[in-house]
């Protein structure tokens, strides 16, 4: 079974994400996590992309694919979670080529819907609970980098949610339940 967790961010795709791979051995493809990774690894790459993450931007379509490519080649597992990607068009295509290369197929692209007012509360809330804490907070937890995310959101990756529902394959759940509320509507579509 292979998924896609869409959604804007703060929407809590890496939260549902980490349920699945506990309770159905799946693996997270988080681009996000890696393109982090890659940041403070200090590789070419990391360098490259580093400003371009901490004002908010999407980083290219060609990084990005690559990333997923390398990954897909490993043990399946209990499926792949995409998390974070596609965020284009383009790499919605690139995703339904490599898939089809491997002889694997999409089950569900599930949108976690939410509303703006909520997802600034929770990424600022997300900011200051990191910062009492003493751990690191996001380059790109603040608030003029949120406001670029959301807008990347809403320009390139919300007409995706056109592009499943045409495939048939979009599941909407309700993202602003409780955590463990969302996670159950996630399952029902997973069981089906
Ligand atoms: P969010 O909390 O905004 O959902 P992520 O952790 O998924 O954040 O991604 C953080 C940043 O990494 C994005 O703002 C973007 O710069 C970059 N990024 C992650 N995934 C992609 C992708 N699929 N395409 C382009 N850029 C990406």
């Amino acid at each position: 079974m292979n998924i896609i967790l869409l959604g804007p961010p703060g929407a809590g795709k890496g939260t549902q994400a980490g349920f699945l791979v506990k309770e159905r051995d799946m693996i997270q493809l988080s681009t996000g996590d890696m393109l982090r990774e890659a940041k403070s690894s200090g590789t070419e790459m990391g360098k490259r992309v580093a400003a371009i993450m901490d004002r908010g931007e999407l980083v290219t379509d060609e990084i990005v694919i690559g990333l997923i490519r390398e990954r897909l080649e490993g043990d399946k597992k209990g499926g792949f979670i995409f998390d974070g990607f596609p965020r284009t068009l383009a790499q919605a295509d690139a995703l339904s080529e490599l898939l089809a290369s491997m002889g694997e197929t999409l089950d569900a692209a599930i949108e976690l819907q939410v509303n703006d007012e909520v997802l600034v509360g929770r990424i600022v809330g997300r900011a200051e609970e990191a910062r009492k804490a003493g751990l690191p907070v996001r380059a790109d937890d603040n608030e003029e980098s949120l406001k670029i995310r959301l807008m990347e959101y809403y320009k390139k990756t919300s007409p995706l949610i056109g592009y499943y529902y045409a495939k048939g394959q979009l599941r909407g759940v309700d993202g602003l339940g409780q955590m463990d509320a969302v996670k159950a509507d996630i399952a029902r579509i997973l069981d089906k």
